[in-house]
């Protein structure tokens, strides 16, 4: 399968030995591959979980090469953002992420990552905002994803675009919540519709009281300020009835689905409305 550019099984390059090496291949072939507009979001299914129905999406990157095989946002996303290639990156995936998503049910949200280097960037929500414009995809169906660093560094920018995009309706989730350093004033100086469970919680609900604690104040917390929740890599059913008994609004994880392509949407849909 070398090099037929539909294999993922193989990673790097064998003789591709030292880090240094890989690093500047990788940089090299993201280059080119935003130059060429190559990397595409698939999209993992939101899923209410009163009823369990679809509610919406997040975009997550892929990036299949001919050469190098698979490489995972893990690996590409913090060189866009070293080299600074995150910012087009970052607005070729939104414009396809809204163009996809203008073919899915009206009600459904499109959720979509953005780095907290991009939050360094004041014209990142004049971006957003046009490119919502030119692709007629309405604000109040986006909910960006942000990690708790973009609360803590450069915080006069971040607040000022956070700012903006909610003024046209858009939706702020803090995403992988309970693995950063943020307090909670800095947290709550910020304006949040929701809170992400990380999956490093919800994984070992079953086998770690502390996880268990964890996740249960997470959502009392979120009730309290009136915030709704998403618990991630939810994975089993044991899992989603602890959070489901403990309040979680929503959850995503592969008990649902993994991230499928554009295409596969409507199949997907197709077969949840015929359970
Ligand atoms: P994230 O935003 O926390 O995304 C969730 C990750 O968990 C995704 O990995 C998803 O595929 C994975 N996941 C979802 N459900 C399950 C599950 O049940 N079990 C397990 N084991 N994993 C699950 P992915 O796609 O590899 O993305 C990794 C990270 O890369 C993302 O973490 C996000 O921080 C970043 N990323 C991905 N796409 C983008 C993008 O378009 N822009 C930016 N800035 N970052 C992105
Ligand atoms: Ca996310
Ligand atoms: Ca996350
Ligand atoms: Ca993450």
């Amino acid at each position: 399968a070398r090099g037929d550019g539909r294999s993922c099984v193989r990673f790097f390059e064998p003789e591709m030995d030292t880090h240094v090496e890989r690093r500047i291949q990788i940089e090299r072939e993201l280059r080119s591959a935003i130059a060429a507009d190559i990397i595409e979001p698939h999209y993992q299914p939101l899923v209410s979980l009163k009823g369990e129905r679809i509610i919406g999406f997040e975009a997550l990157a892929r990036w299949k090469n001919r050469t190098l095989g698979c490489i995972p946002p893990d690996v590409f996303v913090p060189i866009a953002e070293e080299t600074g290639l995150i910012h087009a990156l970052g607005d070729q995936l939104f414009r396809r992420a809204c163009f996809d998503a203008n073919a899915w049910p009206g009600t459904f949200t499109l959720a979509f990552n953005v780095s907290p280097i991009q939050l360094r960037d004041p014209t990142l929500g004049l971006r957003i905002l046009a490119i919502l414009g030119e692709t007629g995809f309405s604000p109040r169906r986006l909910e960006l994803e942000i990690t708790e660093s973009a609360f803590m560094d450069n915080r006069g920018v971040a607040k000022a675009v956070i700012d903006e995009l909610r003024q046209a309706g858009v939706r702020i989730a803090l995403d992988d919540f309970g693995t950063g350093y943020a307090t909670l004033s800095q947290l709550l100086s910020f304006r949040l519709d929701k809170i992400k469970i990380d999956r490093s919680f919800v994984s070992h609900l079953d086998d770690s009281a502390d996880s268990r604690v964890i996740v249960r104040a997470i959502l009392g917390l979120a009730q309290g300020f009136g915030l709704t929740t998403t618990a991630e890599g939810v994975e089993d059913a044991a899992q989603l009835a602890y959070l489901v008994a403990n309040g979680c609004t929503e959850g995503q994880g592969y008990l649902f689905s993994k991230a499928v392509p554009a295409a596969d949407i409507p199949a997907l849909l197709h077969r949840e409305s015929g359970r």
